[in-house]
């Protein structure tokens, strides 16, 4: 049996990690639907913008619940899996010089494959029904629309000027992956070398969201949405 590295939550800003990436960005297209979905998420004026928090949050304590079944269920042999004792936790970190919040979860991780199909397309049903209900309504209603179906990871786009994911999927030998976006029509995907598993999203605001790099700002929306998560979450190295 192979002894697992200890896990270590890599801190380092995306402009350190970049010195890791290999090979060149593939430039990618996302699907028409994502793409207009993306536009209205951009745009809208949906006032409780806060909530991206809760669906970063949800998201990567999913990842994390995914990973602990797989490691107990013996579904998967848990010699396929890496890491397997690390902590199983959620970081976040603000700066507000740079004006980012940082998700960092050391669950499941995306392959390429899962990156490409998870945050490229609009396959799950919130993002679904949010696109059915644009086309009966009309984009006119979408801040009522975002509000009662939620738009889970695209949600991010409503603050962020530029969104970078950095993955490692559990699975033995994966390599790590850089997913990036602005929300418009595009998004890259490149190697990088030297990432923990689990993923790590890097949200740079818009300079009219820089609230959301603001340490306290950030905890009492933590405290509101995340009483049922059930892994330990830290906010700047503080447990929250
Ligand atoms: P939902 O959570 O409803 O499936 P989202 O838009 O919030 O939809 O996320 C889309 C998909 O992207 C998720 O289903 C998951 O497969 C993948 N994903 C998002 N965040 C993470 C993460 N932190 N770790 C692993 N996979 C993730
Ligand atoms: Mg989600």
């Amino acid at each position: 049996r192979v002894t697992p590295k200890p896990f270590k939550v890599n801190y380092s800003t995306a402009t350190e990690q970049a010195e890791h990436l290999k090979g060149n960005a593939e430039k990618r297209e996302f699907q028409a639907e994502t793409r207009m979905l993306l536009d209205i998420v951009a745009r809208s004026l949906y006032s409780d913008k806060e909530v991206f928090i809760r669906e970063l949050i949800s998201n990567a304590s999913d990842a994390l619940e995914k990973f602990r079944y797989l490691s107990v269920s013996g579904v998967e042999n848990s010699t396929k899996l890496v890491e397997v004792d690390r902590p199983l936790e959620i970081r976040l970190t603000t700066d507000k010089q740079n004006r980012t919040i940082t998700f960092q979860d050391s669950g499941i991780g995306m392959t390429k494959d899962e990156l490409t199909q998870n945050l490229g397309t609009i396959a799950r049903s919130g993002s679904k029904s949010f696109i059915e209900e644009i086309k009966k309504q009309g984009a006119e209603q979408a801040n009522s629309i975002i509000g009662q179906f939620g738009v889970g990871f695209y949600s991010a786009f409503m603050v962020a000027e530029k969104i970078e994911v950095f993955t490692r999927s559990s699975h033995a030998d994966s390599v790590g992956y850089k997913w990036a976006s602005d929300g418009s029509g595009m998004y890259e995907i490149q190697e990088a070398e030297g990432l923990p598993v689990g993923t790590k999203i890097v949200v740079h605001l818009k300079t009219d969201c820089r609230e959301f790099s603001d340490d306290d700002t950030v905890k009492s929306i933590i405290k509101k949405y995340s009483n049922f998560i059930g892994s330990p979450i830290f906010l700047n190295n503080e447990q929250v």
